[in-house]
Parts: structure tokens; C-alpha cells; sequence
């Protein structure tokens, strides 16, 4: 077996958390194997960091750059078309974490105003030829009623819904990315979709700074944790580790190429 490439597609690696030891946070990745990182980025200035960073190993490293859900609220103009500017840029690989979040947001107006900046998004990332990646909290079907509505090439991120679920995204050619949740104990939904759903569209992350898996729950979260949840995918899948991220490595490749 060559040497495996783990994938965490989805950290948010400029963020606060990680200015004080970016270099050794990499480092620990890189001697885990993790070398396949989405970096996530929900700020303009953020996304700007990340690219030039990311151009150095575009092979390897991807950003990913979105209006979030909740800052429709305070989203003016200027910030607007900074943020179209920077998902226009070539540097900038996929187009989120775009969405919808009714955990957070209970009036009905503003969460329609998600539902449409949503589309509009997904509709620039079809325009860009770009894949996208979805957040979506307490909202699944909505979620998937506008994703069956406003086909895009995107993938499901930090997929919390049941494997029914998981396999109606599938069908519509969605991928799946689970991350420390599958290790929980109280998470045997997560497990299910493992488990249950074609492997062909299941992809790996952290959700870094957040989301650490079992047995560093609760700590700062890193890419160099990934390891830990693959081996628990693989479990569910009754594989090897590293087969599964060959795997997990492959379906990447593939979710990268297809525009
Ligand atoms: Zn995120």
C-alpha cells in the first residue's frame, strides 16, 4: 500500500484558534498523514489568507469560501461583493459552508431570507462550475427540497440526518462528509449512515476548531485528529483504516473534478 492521504474537508484553519501555533497545528497533520485539507473560510479576510497560503499546494490544499447562514442578517452590500469577489478567484476551490441554520435563527423572515441567499449562492457555484458545501442545522428538509429543486455538485457537511436520509441525498448525487460526531457514544444515527450509505460518496472531516472526536472530545480540534474518526468509520464499514481513507481519498479526487 503507498502512502495514505487522509482528507479533512472541512476546517476552519484561519480562524483565532490556530494563531498562535498554525505551523505545528500542520505539522502534526502532516505526520498523521492528513494532507488533504478543505480550508474553510466565512470571512473575506479569512478566505484571503487562506488562498495565498493555499497556493503553494493547490494539489493538496483547497479553500472553500461562503456566505454563512446567520450573517444574512447583518449582510450589506460592500460585504456582499467582497465575498463574490473572493468566490470568483481561482484560488478559491468550493463555495460554503453555504446553508441553512434554524438552531440558530427562530424567526420565520429571516429564515426565509437564508433560504434565498442560499439559492443565490448555489446558483453562482453552478455559474463558477465550482462543487459547494452545505451547512444545515435543524433545517434537513428544507435543506433538501431546495437541493433537489437548485441541482448543484455539492457535498452535505458534518451530515446529521438519519440513513434514509443520507440515502435520498446520495440518489440526487450529494456527498456525505461525518466527522467527530461518529465517535460519540450518543450518536448511533451517525454510525447508521456509515454503515448504511454507498461509500463511494462518503468523505472525512474535522469541523476543526470544534467537533474534536472521542478520546480528545472536548479539546481544541485539529486536522491531526482525522485519523480517529476514519477508524471509526472503518469500523462501521467492517475495513481496514487506511483502506477506508484510500477510499475517502479517491471519492475527493472525484468530488474535486466533477464541475
Ligand atoms: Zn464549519
Amino acid at each position: 500500500m503507498g502512502t495514505v492521504n487522509y482528507l479533512d474537508s472541512h476546517a476552519h484553519l484561519f480562524c483565532d484558534a490556530f494563531e498562535e501555533d498554525f505551523e505545528e497545528m500542520i505539522a502534526r497533520a502532516e505526520e498523521k498523514g492528513v494532507r488533504l485539507l478543505n480550508i474553510m473560510c466565512t470571512e473575506v479576510q479569512e478566505a484571503e489568507r487562506a488562498m495565498a497560503y493555499a497556493e503553494k499546494n493547490p494539489d493538496r490544499i483547497t479553500v472553500s469560501c461562503g456566505i454563512f447562514p446567520t450573517d444574512v442578517n447583518e449582510l450589506d452590500e460592500v460585504t456582499r461583493e467582497a465575498f463574490y469577489r473572493v468566490m470568483k478567484d481561482e484560488r478559491c476551490t468550493c463555495i460554503g459552508e453555504i446553508g441553512l441554520d434554524y438552531y440558530w435563527e427562530k424567526d420565520e423572515a429571516m429564515r426565509a431570507k437564508q433560504r434565498e441567499l442560499f439559492i443565490e449562492q448555489i446558483e453562482l457555484a453552478n455559474t463558477l462550475h465550482k462543487p459547494v458545501c452545505v451547512h444545515s442545522r435543524d433545517a434537513m428538509q428544507d435543506t433538501f427540497d431546495i437541493l433537489k429543486e437548485h441541482r448543484c455538485h455539492g457535498l452535505m457537511h458534518s451530515f446529521s440526518g438519519s440513513a434514509e436520509m443520507g440515502r435520498e441525498f446520495v440518489k440526487l448525487g450529494y456527498y456525505l462528509s461525518l466527522g467527530g460526531p461518529v465517535t460519540f457514544k450518543n450518536a448511533r444515527h451517525s454510525r447508521e449512515v456509515v454503515s448504511d450509505m454507498d461509500i463511494s460518496y462518503l468523505l472525512s472531516e474535522t469541523d476543526s476548531p470544534y467537533m474534536a472526536p472521542e478520546p480528545v472530545r472536548g479539546t481544541r480540534n485539529e486536522p491531526s485528529n482525522i485519523p480517529y474518526i476514519v477508524a471509526k468509520m472503518a469500523e462501521c464499514r467492517g475495513m481496514e483504516t487506511e483502506q477506508l481513507a484510500e477510499r475517502i481519498e479517491a471519492n475527493w479526487h472525484r468530488f474535486l473534478e466533477l464541475k
